[in-house]
C-alpha cells in the first residue's frame, strides 16, 4: 500500500513540478502579476514540491473583480442547477480522492489514514450543503394588521475564505461548499505552508461545470495576499480559520470596509476524566483526541484533567500507549503520527517540551526527535505530567502531539482549572454520573462539549468557540446565516392610514 501511494505521489508531483502552482482566477490558471513565486517544501523529507504563485493586492483585486462579476449570474442560477453542480463537485472529489489524500499527506505531513477520510468527508460536505440549496432562501412570514411581512434570505456577495495548514482540504470544503450553496462567489487564500490540495479542489469544481469566476484561488503570504483580501471592498465577508492573533489582525484590517467575519481560532481544550469513567474508552479517546492529525488539530484535547483517585493507574496506561504510537512516513497506512508541518513548528513543539521541564513538569514520553527520521519535521508523541495551571504548557496552544496532564481533586476544582485559560473551543467529559456531566457541560467555557465521546462531527450541529477560540458558528443552518442576508418585505393591504404632510386645504 505504501508503494502504491508513493507511485501515485510521484506521478502527481511530476505534473505539478512542470507547471508549478498558480492562482486560479476567472477559471484560468495564471501566475502572480509580480511574477514572483515562493517555494513549497514537504515536511516529510524537506524536498521542494513546487514553485507557488506569490499573489499580492493586484491578484486579489483581479480575483475579487472576477468573483463580483460572476456573482451577478451565480446568485440567480436556478436552485436545481446549483444543487446539481455541487453534487457533481462531490462526485469529482470522490473520483480524485486518492490523489488528494497522497498530495495532502506529502504537503502537510498528516498520515494518510486521516487524509483519506478527509477527502471523503470533503465530498460529504458538498453533498450535505447541496441538499440544502433549495431551502436556503426560505424566510418567515410575520403578518400585521395592515401589512403582510415576509423575509427572504439572499447571498451576501463575493466572500473571502482564508484557511490554515493543518487540515487544508477538509476545511476548504467545509467553508466553500456552504458559500456556493448560498449563492456567494469565493476568493480562497490557502495557507502558504500547504497550497497543494486547494488547486486540485478548485479544478475538480470547474471540471464539474462550475462557471468561471465563481471560485477563485489566490496563493501567497498572509500579510500580503491574505491582508489584501480582508481589505477589498468587493469582498463582503471573511470566513477565517487560523490563529487567534491572526483573527485580531483580520478584524482590524476588515474594519474600514465593515467586513462580516466568522473566526475559528485556537484552542487549549480540556478532557475531564473522573474516577467513575469507563477507563478503557476514556483512554482510547484521550489518546485519539491528542495524537490524531499529529496533534495539529484545533479541537484536540490538549489538557487532561485527571481525577486524583485514578491518576496513577490512568497515567501508567497512557504512558504505555503514547510510547507505542507509530511515528513515520505519512504515506504509510500504518503510520499514526507523521512529521509536523514545518521545521519552525517542529522547533516550537520541541521548545515546549524543554519549557515544561524548566517549569517543573515531568516529560514522561517523547519531547524529542525520533531516531532514523532526521530528514523530516518529526517529533515523538509527548506526554507531560505534573502540570500546574500557572505553567505556560497549561495555557498556550502547542498544536502538536503534546499532552499535558493536570491532577484534579473534585468537580469544582476541575471546572476552575478548565476555565482558567483564554480559549474555549471544545471540552470532553468522561463520567458515568449523568448529573455531574450535565453540570460541567453547562459551566465549562466551550462552544462544543462531548460527553463520553471523542469529537464526532454531525454536520447540522453548530461548530465554533467562545472567548479567544472564535466568533460565530457554522454547520447546518448556521453556515447559511453567515453567508446570507435576511431581507424583510412589507406589503400593504391598502387599508392603513398614511399621514398627510403639506395637505392642500
Ligand atoms: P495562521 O493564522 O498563521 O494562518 C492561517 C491563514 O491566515 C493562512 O492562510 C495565512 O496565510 C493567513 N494569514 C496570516 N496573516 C494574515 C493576515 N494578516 N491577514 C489575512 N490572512 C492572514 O494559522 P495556521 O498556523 O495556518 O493554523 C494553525 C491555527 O489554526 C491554530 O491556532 C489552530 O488552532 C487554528 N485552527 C482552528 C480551527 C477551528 O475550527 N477553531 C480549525 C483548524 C485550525
Amino acid at each position: 500500500m505504501l508503494a502504491k501511494n508513493l507511485k501515485k505521489l510521484k506521478s502527481e508531483l511530476n505534473k505539478i513540478k512542470k507547471t508549478g502552482i498558480k492562482n486560479i482566477i476567472n477559471g484560468k490558471e495564471i501566475g502572480a502579476t509580480s511574477r514572483k513565486t515562493f517555494e513549497n517544501h514537504s515536511p516529510v523529507d524537506g524536498m521542494k514540491i513546487a514553485d507557488v504563485a506569490s499573489g499580492d493586492a493586484r491578484d486579489i483585486d483581479k480575483a475579487a473583480k472576477a468573483a463580483a462579476e460572476a456573482f451577478k449570474t451565480w446568485k440567480n442560477v436556478s436552485h436545481q442547477e446549483r444543487k446539481r453542480i455541487l453534487h457533481a463537485i462531490a462526485d469529482n472529489i470522490e473520483k480524485y480522492a486518492h490523489e488528494i489524500a497522497v498530495c495532502e499527506s506529502y504537503d502537510t505531513g498528516q498520515p494518510i489514514r486521516f487524509t483519506k477520510k478527509a477527502a471523503i468527508r470533503g465530498a460529504a460536505n458538498f453533498r450535505y450543503f447541496a441538499d440544502k440549496v433549495i431551502d436556503a432562501p426560505n424566510g418567515l412570514s410575520t403578518p400585521d394588521t395592515h401589512h403582510v411581512n415576509f423575509t427572504m434570505k439572499q447571498p451576501i456577495g463575493p466572500v473571502g475564505i482564508i484557511t490554515p495548514w493543518n487540515a487544508p482540504f477538509m476545511l476548504s470544503t467545509w467553508k466553500i461548499a456552504p458559500a456556493l450553496a448560498s449563492g456567494c462567489t469565493v476568493v480562497h487564500k490557502p495557507a502558504e505552508f500547504s497550497p497543494l490540495s486547494a488547486n486540485i479542489l478548485a479544478k475538480a469544481a470547474h471540471e464539474a461545470g462550475l462557471p468561471k469566476g465563481v471560485w477563485n484561488v489566490v496563493h501567497g503570504m498572509g500579510e500580503t495576499a491574505g491582508k489584501a483580501l480582508t481589505e477589498h471592498d468587493d469582498i463582503k465577508a471573511i470566513s477565517f480559520v487560523g490563529e487567534t492573533t491572526t483573527g485580531s489582525h483580520i478584524m482590524r484590517q476588515g474594519a474600514p470596509t465593515l467586513k462580516r467575519v466568522h473566526f475559528e481560532l485556537g484552542g487549549k481544550n480540556p478532557v475531564f476524566v473522573f474516577d467513575d469513567a469507563d477507563m478503557e474508552r476514556a483512554l482510547d479517546a484521550v489518546v485519539f483526541m491528542k495524537y490524531s492529525l499529529n496533534g495539529e488539530r484545533c479541537t484536540s484535547s490538549s489538557r487532561l484533567l485527571l481525577h486524583s483517585k485514578v491518576y496513577k493507574k490512568f497515567v501508567d496506561k497512557l504512558q504505555k500507549r503514547v510510547a507505542n504510537i507509530k511515528v513515520g512516513n505519512p504515506l504509510d497506512p500504518a503510520t499514526e503520527v507523521g512529521p509536523l508541518i514545518h521545521p519552525s513548528h517542529q522547533e516550537k513543539v520541541l521548545g515546549y517540551a524543554k519549557l515544561a521541564a524548566e517549569e517543573g513538569a515531568k516529560v514522561l514520553v517523547g519531547g524529542n526527535k525520533p531516531k532514523g527520521l532526521d530528514e523530516g519535521c518529526y517529533v515523538n508523541p509527548t506526554l507531560i505530567e505534573g502540570v500546574k495551571t500557572n505553567m505556560r504548557v497549561a495555557n498556550e496552544e502547542v498544536f502538536g502531539p503534546f499532552l499535558s496532564v493536570i491532577k484534579i481533586k473534585d468537580e469544582e476544582d476541575a471546572i476552575k482549572i478548565a476555565n482558567s485559560v483564554r480559549y474555549g473551543l471544545t471540552a470532553y467529559i468522561w463520567t458515568k454520573d449523568i448529573e455531574r456531566a450535565h453540570r460541567i457541560a453547562r459551566d465549562v467555557d466551550a462552544g462544543m462539549v462531548w460527553i463520553n465521546s471523542q469529537n464526532v462531527r454531525h454536520l447540522p450541529t453548530p461548530f465554533g468557540g467562545v472567548k479567544y477560540s472564535g466568533i460565530g458558528r457554522d454547520g447546518g443552518e448556521y453556515s447559511f446565516e453567515f453567508y446570507m442576508e435576511t431581507k424583510n418585505i412589507s406589503v400593504a393591504y391598502g387599508t392603513h392610514a398614511i399621514p398627510k404632510l403639506g395637505e392642500l386645504k
